[in-house]
């Protein structure tokens, strides 16, 4: 293993390139009193909705809590199916899990890496409770398309975008398209705290009451409870590291876009695939993922010249050990077992320089040249 050359992900450069303003954000939480909710949590929440153009927004402890109470505030639970996609990070299906639901995988469509719009509707069964697409990588599914077939159904739709902070799709942010809309605020993600956080966004306020009462115990009224809930809640001071964060998003992912621009110039004529971005979609790009059928040698070769790749994700959710209650069997979802065997996520992130992505270039060039 030779030395890191270009790393995969910097998350220290993340902060001290707004180290002033963190720490004064951090400062001003612990100096206020509030320690949970208050000012700082609104003011997020409020700046964060109008980021995503929805009319509510409430903040939650993490992105698996955000697609959890999402489902439970829609009266989802034992008995009901909701439709996934077959390749995603595994918190999709375990929120599914998590209410009691059973997770209905689909197929990503051929050379994409997000579910397969037209292979949802056979997938609809009478106890089909929701769609839960995900934006996965930051390039946004087709919402649009996904929100008429649910309409047709009278199924709901909860939006994975734990990827997708900023994304549009027919110049739309993500953000209120479905019913309810589930965020990430882990500290590698396009928005991210200096810990853990999550989100949801929906124009519905029922919808955003019930979350948000949810998620404090299923109280309203202090000591007054309607439901079981459980304690899942934006934290002060990540709200307000978020705050200042929020304001760099857009230039953040403007480097982002500018670094996959370059990926996508460079690498066509390569025996790699890369990734596909519909007209309609304008993705944030939180990791530039690419198929190659030799993978695990291209990752070794790559980390050989000092660049750091990884794999999103290496096992498919239904072939976790997790899953094997669900019983499907190994080759009944080839598109999402071949991905977990050829995908690799090149370097990207504001971290990058100029000249750590012509690196990459180059070193990938010279490997498919030999
Ligand atoms: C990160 C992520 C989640 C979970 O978010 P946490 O905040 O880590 O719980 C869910 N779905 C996807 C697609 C993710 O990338």
């Amino acid at each position: 293993m030779s030395d890191i050359r270009v790393p995969f992900l910097d998350l220290k450069f993340a902060y001290s390139e707004l180290s002033r303003e963190l720490d004064d954000a951090v400062l001003r939480a612990s100096r206020s009193g509030w320690y949970i909710g208050g000012p700082e949590v609104e003011s997020f929440e409020a700046d964060f909705a109008a980021y995503t153009d929805a009319k509510y927004c409430v903040g939650v402890g993490n992105g698996l809590d955000a697609l959890t109470l999402a489902l439970r505030a829609l009266d989802i639970g034992a008995g009901d199916e909701v439709i996934v996609p077959s390749h995603t990070f595994i918190a999709t299906w375990l929120a599914v899990s998590a209410v009691g639901a059973k997770p209905i995988p689909v197929e990503p469509a051929s050379g994409s890496y997000n579910i397969d719009v037209a292979s949802i509707e056979r997938c609809i069964t009478p106890n089909t409770k929701a769609i839960m697409p995900v934006h996965l990588y930051g390039i946004p599914v087709d919402i649009d398309a996904i929100c008429i077939l649910a309409k047709k159904y009278g199924l709901a739709v909860v939006e994975d975008a734990a990827q997708a902070h900023g994304a549009q799709v027919r110049g739309k942010k993500i953000g209120s398209h479905g019913d309810v809309v589930a965020w990430s605020f882990y500290p590698g993600k396009n928005l991210g705290a200096l810990g853990d956080g999550g989100a949801v966004t929906t124009n519905n306020e029922a919808i955003a009451s019930r979350v948000r009462e949810l998620g404090n115990y299923g109280s309203a009224v202090k000591y007054y409870n309607g439901e079981r809930g459980v304690n899942s809640r934006l934290d002060p001071i990540q709200a307000a590291a978020l705050s200042v964060k929020l304001k760099h998003l857009d230039a953040w992912n403007q480097r982002r876009q500018a670094i996959a621009k370059t990926y996508s110039q460079a690498l066509g004529g390569l025996a790699l695939e890369l990734p596909h971005v519909p007209t309609w979609a304008d993705p944030v790009w939180h990791l530039y993922v690419v198929t190659a059928p030799k993978r695990d040698a291209l990752q070794s070769q790559l980390a050989s010249a000092g660049i750091q790749t990884l794999i999103h994700y290496p096992v498919a959710p239904h072939l976790q050990k997790a899953y094997q209650a669900l019983d499907i069997k190994l080759g009944s979802l080839p598109v999402a077992e071949r991905l977990a065997k050829e995908v690799l996520s090149l370097p990207i992130g504001p971290h990058l320089s100029a000249s750590d992505v012509d690196y990459v270039i180059s070193v990938l060039t010279a490997i498919h040249q030999v």
